[in-house]
């Protein structure tokens, strides 16, 4: 399967976001969680705390009316059996009794079908049967009894819809942060003589503190009795109702034991209303003051639906939503930042590389970036790139100079079979003239026996000439060095090419040595080499002359430049000896050559290719021996030309023996002769 490539700069931005952006999510469901968490226990503890406060409420409003009935059954109208006084004090009972808020009284005689005094709508006394002092008669059994008033009257207890006006001798305004509770406390009134006189029931309002705002806590109250009937709760169908009719039965039946065992606590995720919705609540319990025979605990919860608990939750939300929406541009702003901030210099690294055409015009690699790494790598890129360019450059030269080795050597085996042809030739020619009979006299056969013995020698020369080069080449050429007198050596080569000049008509000058000049060298060698250059002067000369000058510098290591320069007006480059040295010039006024072909003259195979030089014989070997000869002799050689038409010069250098004996005449050594006669005349002396 191919492998999709993108660009350096787009997987960052990919790399970046697909970390980030799932950090943020998980960043904001943790925060969400955390904080439902903690919304959850505030809400258990306000819950809790505020189904205790409830409880408390609830058990000192009963304790209240307990004794507020005691001291009613105390007056004189109900001991007097006067019922208008009676009636009058319950009405004002009905009008000023606070906290709580009496809403209706029923006053019976025992054994009566009718009541003495009703304000109520109905009969809230219960029936003989319920309550304990109409079935005994004793008085330590009971003396006051609490009960729910039943569906009936539930109504009342919502906030919403405050007691009725027909239960209600005045309107009673309930504040918006209360709920009134309602129960029927029912009382005997007993006489001086301890004798059941009435039954006195309430119906009794207390007033509960219940969530106004969504801030507040405080919970809606649900109040079980100790018959597990619902004595009040915010959905007024579920008064009157007994906790098992309700589809959270054995939650509440868990509440109820917990109560009745002492406990408060909270509990969770209750469906306390019609509304299927959840429920948050605390549960406490308070104990009724009298309830004979019978549990007399009961139960209050604090409720809220956890909607509203959570209700900070909801702006919690809205603000991770806003900030992470935030973070979320953020981070693809920085993302986008970042990977443009770190690929810019990696592109401007392709770039740079993709711009090089031509190595030799490189320019410096981009170092802007604040990536030491890659601006290292650039730096590396370059000297990479500046070392390929080196090698390049030197690839070029040598793949020139092996074209041009190989141009020399075509160029030489061509002169070379000229070379060596010419002299077979010669050779073959001249003993075929005699053994065909073709000569007149013996003097003409000796004179072509002579011409093809000449052309033998060149021939053995050329050949010579090769072995040598070859023996240079592999490093197995041996020299014997010996001393010997320069001006013998120079003698000999004098009169060997004076016969050359004097053919072509020009003069020979050779130095006037007065003394004499020795020298160490390979005698036949350097003798080849003086004959090599001298006999070049005269082939490539016309007209004028040749001349030989020597000077010498017997003071080691001292401006041996400065009087190179005095003897000689430019000369090439030349290795000096540390020590005394002699220096032969051979100076003629020949065809000269053009300095730009003066660097390669002493390869070998080099000739001054053009029309004229072409026209010379020659192997292109002399000067290239001839260096190596004057090396290995511890000297050198050079050759110098101000160009075509203006002669040339070429220098030798050799050290110089110094003996004693000589010392004082060498410094006036080089005196030039100047003519034939003058060097014959100066070998001689
Ligand atoms: P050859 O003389 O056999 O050709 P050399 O190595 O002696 O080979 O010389 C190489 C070339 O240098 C010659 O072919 C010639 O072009 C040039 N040269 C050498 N000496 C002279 C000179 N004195 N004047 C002009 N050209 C010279």
């Amino acid at each position: 399967m191919a492998i999709r490539r993108r660009s350096f700069r787009h997987n960052l931005l990919v790399k970046i976001l697909s970390f980030s952006l799932p950090i943020l999510f998980v960043g904001q469901a943790v925060a969400l969680s955390k904080a439902r968490n903690s919304l959850l226990l505030s809400a258990q503890q306000n819950l809790t705390s505020s189904a205790i406060r409830k409880a408390e409420a609830l058990e000192t409003g009963i304790q209240a009316i307990d004794a507020n009935i005691d001291l009613l059954a105390q007056t004189e109208a109900f001991q007097s059996n006067d019922l208008e006084a009676v009636q009058l004090i319950l009405d004002r009972v009905i009008r000023d009794t606070k906290p709580y808020d009496i809403s209706c009284v029923e006053l019976k005689a025992p054994q009566a079908k009718q009541a003495l005094i009703n304000t109520c709508d109905r009969t809230i006394i219960p029936s003989a049967k319920q309550v304990p002092w109409l079935q005994s008669g004793s008085v330590e059994i009971a003396d006051f009894y609490v009960f729910s008033p039943g569906a009936d009257a539930a109504t009342a207890s919502t906030p919403t819809d405050p007691p009725s006006a027909t239960n209600a001798p005045e309107e009673k305004e309930i504040p918006i942060d209360r709920a009134l509770i309602k129960f029927i406390v029912a009382s005997p009134v007993y006489g001086k003589d301890n004798s059941l006189r009435y039954t006195l029931a309430m119906e009794v309002g207390l007033l509960q503190l219940q969530d106004a705002t969504p801030q507040s806590l405080v919970g809606k109250t649900i109040v079980i009795d100790q018959n597990q009937i619902i004595v009040s709760h915010p959905d007024p169908d579920q008064v009157g109702k007994s906790i098992s009719d309700l589809p959270e039965a054995s939650q509440l039946d868990d509440i109820v034991g917990n109560v009745k065992a002492g406990r408060s606590s909270f509990v969770e995720a209750a469906h306390l209303s019609s509304k299927r919705e959840n429920w948050l609540a605390g549960y406490s319990g308070f104990d009724v003051p009298v309830s004979p025979k019978q549990d007399s605990v009961w139960t209050v919860l604090a409720a809220t639906p956890a909607d509203k608990a959570l209700y900070g939750l909801r702006q919690i939300r809205q603000v991770l939503f806003v900030l992470n929406i935030g973070l979320f541009i953020a981070s693809i702003l920085l993302a986008i930042y970042v990977s443009r901030s770190l690929s810019l210099p990696v592109e401007r690294l392709i770039r740079y590389t993709q711009d090089v055409k031509d190595l030799s015009q490189l320019k410096s690699a981009p170092r802007s970036s604040k990536i030491w790494e890659l601006d290292y790598l650039g730096t590396v890129i370059e000297r990479m790139l500046r070392g390929l360019e080196k090698k390049s450059d030197e690839l070029r030269r040598a793949w020139q100079d092996a074209q041009t080795a190989n141009q020399l050597k075509n160029e030489f085996l061509a002169n070379t079979s000229h070379e060596l042809r010419t002299p077979l030739n010669g050779i073959i020619g001249s003993i075929s003239v005699i053994r065909d009979g073709l000569c007149d006299s013996k003097e003409e056969e000796r004179e072509f026996l002579n011409q093809a013995d000449k052309a033998a020698m060149h021939l053995l020369s050329v050949i010579e000439d090769i072995l040598n080069i070859a023996k240079i080449e592999a490093g197995t050429l041996d020299m014997k060095i010996a001393p010997i007198d320069l001006r013998t050596v120079l003698q000999d080569v004098i009169e060997m090419e004076t016969l050359q000049a004097k053919q072509k008509g020009i003069s020979l000058i050779g130095p006037e040595l007065l003394a004499p000049l020795m020298i160490e060298v390979d005698h036949f060698r350097f003798k080849q080499v003086l004959l090599n250059i001298l006999s070049n002067a005269i082939k490539f000369t016309d007209e004028g002359q040749v001349s030989i000058q020597i000077a010498t510098d017997e003071r080691p290591n001292q401006t041996i430049n400065q009087s190179l320069e005095q003897t000689t007006e430019s000369v090439a480059e030349i290795f000096m000896p540390p020590g005394p040295w002699v220096k032969i010039i051979i100076k003629d006024s020949g065809i000269g050559i053009d300095p730009k072909h003066l660097p390669k003259l002493f390869k070998p195979f080099v000739m001054v290719d053009g029309s004229h030089t072409r026209s010379y014989e020659g192997t292109g070997l002399g000067l290239a021996i001839s260096q190596n000869f004057m090396r290995l002799m511890q000297g050198d050689i050079s050759i110098d030309s101000e160009g075509t038409g203006k002669g040339t010069t070429v220098t030798i250098v050799i050290p110089r023996l110094v003996m004693e004996i000589q010392t004082s005449e060498i410094d006036e050594v080089t005196r030039v002769a100047t003519n034939d006669r003058d060097v014959a005349k100066a070998m001689s002396g």
